[in-house]
């Protein structure tokens, strides 16, 4: 069995770890912060990566904390249902989609990565600058001029990977879609059946919401979090992009004028006390990931438009086809074969993403619909909408049939 360095304990990372420990290799994770701290907001582990997780023997942790998803509405901006994506055990999933916050699942993940591989098992404050590589084995090299030796290296640092930058140094800066994501969650009355995802209004401009906490739904309320999106710019490159920044633009005024039956989206924002804001940013899809002993996973590989809930949970299933891979052949070759199996299909979730995933059923409604008083059902066949959901689930990974 290998002795495995991975560089980065976010959700990918910490995935890999866990999946890695259970096929019996020896495994140490480099996160860059000095403390891990719950960032971010709502989440959603699709159908096919929380099996993955669940026989991780993660399901009572995930039940207790994340909600179950039932299905995904999508609406117009006047509130009319134009398509609901069931996504629940029920309607043939092998697994639940649980929706959830980033912070609890990588708590979660790291809890149970400790209690299995020891609590040396995660090194905050280690910020890896490099690698370098020989017949022998591999060096993950850190910021501060360390050094630590193993047989192989996994690259999940992230978008702004230095692995990747040592792997692909002519990769370009990352692409802005021009569409700037506006994100918070508050806690407040549950909306609807509280286990509903609803996505609302068009590609210029979009609310998402979904409750995230199991611990709230149990005490009457939801947790829920929200994502305002406003497309402002032309798409151009840009350098930087934190999840940290606070808000910079008027993120209300834009949804105002929109009308749903079961909530009032401009409360919501402004009942909500902290707003981050994050560009909705991708990079092109890599020819290879792999050098030898190292390898690339997660946003390090394929950072992705976050659309079709796919960021966390190609991530995950990208840790799964790596131990898979690891357990036949525990070297370079095993990389290789890990990346044949994953980068084709990450390359297609990215590509789908640019022309819009499961969401261009917004766009098309958006295009038909004059205002509040339109059938939706005169808009738009069932079949043209069944096609759109069914192509994404099958690029996605998350057929019900080949979940
Ligand atoms: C702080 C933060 C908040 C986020 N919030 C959301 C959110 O609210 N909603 C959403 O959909 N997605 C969010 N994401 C992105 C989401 O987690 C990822 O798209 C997805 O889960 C894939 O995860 P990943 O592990 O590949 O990358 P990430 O989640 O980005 O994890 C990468 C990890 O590597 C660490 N790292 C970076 N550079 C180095 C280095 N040089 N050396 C060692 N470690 C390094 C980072 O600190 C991080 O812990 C967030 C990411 C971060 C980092």
């Amino acid at each position: 069995m290998a002795r495995i360095l991975i560089a980065g304990a976010g959700i990918g990372g910490l995935s890999a770890a866990l999946s890695l420990q259970a096929s019996g290799h020896s495994v140490q994770v480099f996160e860059s912060v000095a403390q891990i701290r719950p960032l971010g907001v709502g989440i959603n582990v699709m159908s096919s990566a929380a099996l993955v997780l669940r026989e991780l023997g993660l399901a009572k942790a995930l039940d207790e904390t994340a909600i179950r998803t039932r299905c995904i509405e999508y609406r117009t901006r006047f509130g009319h249902l134009i398509q609901s994506d069931p996504r629940n055990v029920e309607a043939g999933f092998p697994a639940p989609q649980y929706s959830i916050h980033r912070g609890a699942l990588q708590s979660l993940l790291l809890r149970a990565l400790q209690e299995r591989a020891g609590e040396g098992v995660v090194e905050t404050g280690r910020r890896v600058s490099g690698y370098r590589q020989d017949a022998d084995g591999a060096a993950l090299i850190f910021a501060d001029g360390r050094i630590e030796r193993g047989d192989l290296i996994i690259g999940a640092e992230g978008l702004r990977s230095p692995l990747r930058a040592q792997i692909h140094p002519d990769d370009g800066p990352l692409n802005y879609e021009g569409t700037m994501m506006f994100r918070g969650a508050v806690e407040m009355p549950v909306i609807g059946d509280g286990r509903t995802m609803v996505i609302a209004g068009d590609h210029d401009c979009k609310f998402v919401t979904y409750p995230i906490s199991e611990q709230a739904r149990r005490k009457g309320r939801a947790l829920t979090n929200w994502v305002a999106e406003i497309r402002h710019s032309a798409p151009r490159h840009i350098d930087d992009a934190d999840w940290r920044r606070g808000a910079t633009m008027d993120y209300i005024t834009p949804f105002r004028d929109f009308r749903m039956p079961d909530m009032d989206i401009a409360a919501i924002l402004e009942a909500t006390d902290n707003v981050t804001e994050f560009p909705m940013i991708d990079r092109d899809p890599l020819p290879f990931w792999t050098d030898g002993r190292v390898t690339l996973l997660g946003d390090a590989a394929h950072p992705m438009y976050p659309i079709g809930a796919n960021g966390a949970s190609q991530a995950i299933l990208d840790a799964s086809a790596l131990a898979a891979a690891l357990a036949e052949d525990p070297g370079p070759g095993g990389l290789k074969t890990y990346e044949a199996a994953r980068l084709p299909v990450t390359t297609n979730v990215v590509r789908a993403n640019r022309l819009g995933g499961p969401e261009q059923v917004l766009d098309i409604a958006a295009a038909r619909v004059t205002g509040p008083e339109d059938r939706i059902e005169d808009l738009i066949t069932k079949e043209e909408l069944e096609e759109v959901a069914a192509n994404y689930r099958r690029i996605a990974g998350f057929d019900k049939a080949g979940a």
